[in-house]
């Protein structure tokens, strides 16, 4: 094996990085311009010394995807930056079961809170032709982000943003629209855990996308408040959740007369996702 290559990978895993061999590659990859299925060794000391460099910020723990600046996702490839949570694997499944759910040519309009790059919404118009979403988001820099993700994904004509705080009390009359579907990856960690977290999660996530209150769970109060009056009747709710949130999550949409359908486990066994259904009849809208 290349000397070089082993050295990175040496490195790498010297500092705990879970896939060594993966990450020395994609950044040999991004240094040499090359598909990470094409690369050929030696590199030119040029490129050593930009793969050094890159290597030298992941060795600071800087997440590879905020390194080489894209990250996969679903079926697409999404730009990401430290403006964005960066797209997890576990997140996919929120979009599986979005898909599932959805009658793939229905009109239907659905509703992302917490955008961030996109992916979860821009992931889902992809795949439904007839669809329209608006993706909320307080960060305007998130936002310029999932616009450039929507259009690199070709999903922009139909998908609007609103940069807004959906904690504020004029939330409801700014979206201004009902919605089929409502779909948030919410920040869910509670805040005296977020120190504990990994470094490349709390160094260089948005700490806005990680911090959800003291019990990690201020972000699905105000959503379930919001479907009451967000989500047509019939409508579903697709959240993703932290690690054992997902009945005390059920409980609180129960509270506001929402009715559990299914948790989905994720990859590593861990329920991720909640599905929630307004019942037909009107649920009673005060207390917003
Ligand atoms: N999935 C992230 C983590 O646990 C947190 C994202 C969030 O709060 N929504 O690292």
């Amino acid at each position: 094996m290349d000397e070089f290559y082993q050295e990175l990978i040496r490195k790498l895993s010297g500092v705990g990085i879970n896939s060594p061999r993966l990450e020395a590659r994609l950044i040999c990859a991004q240094a040499t311009k090359s598909e990470p299925s094409q690369l050929t060794f030696p590199l030119t000391p040029q490129q050593k010394a930009e793969a050094l460099k890159l290597l030298q910020q992941r060795l600071n723990h800087k997440p590879l995807d905020k390194i080489l600046g894209h990250r996969e996702f679903y079926k697409s490839d999404f730009l990401v930056d430290e403006n964005v949570l960066s797209p997890r694997p576990d997140t996919e499944i929120l979009v599986e079961e979005a898909i599932r759910l959805v009658e793939q040519n229905q009109p239907i309009r659905i509703l992302d809170l917490g955008t961030g790059s996109g992916c979860i919404i821009e992931s889902i118009l992809a795949e439904c032709p007839n669809a329209v979403g608006v993706g909320v988001d307080i960060s305007p820099k998130s936002l310029l982000m999932a616009q450039k993700n929507a259009e690199q994904i070709g999903v922009s004509t139909r998908l609007k943003f609103i940069q807004a705080d959906w904690f504020d009390r004029s939330f409801v009359q700014k979206t201004a629209q009902t919605f089929d579907l409502i779909v948030s990856n919410p920040p869910y960690i509670p805040t005296g855990d977020i120190q504990g977290l990994d470094p490349e999660v709390k160094n260089y996530d948005p700490y806005i996308a990680l911090d959800g209150g003291a019990d990690g769970l201020d972000s699905y109060r105000r959503i379930a408040e919001l479907s009451v009056h967000l989500l047509k009747a019939g409508g579903y709710i697709l959240l993703e959740a932290g690690i054992g949130q997902a009945l005390d999550i059920a409980g609180i949409f129960q509270r506001q007369g929402f009715v559990l359908k299914q948790i989905v486990q994720d990859l590593s066994h861990i329920e991720r996702c909640v599905i929630l259904q307004k019942p037909v009849a009107e649920i009673k809208k005060d207390g917003i």
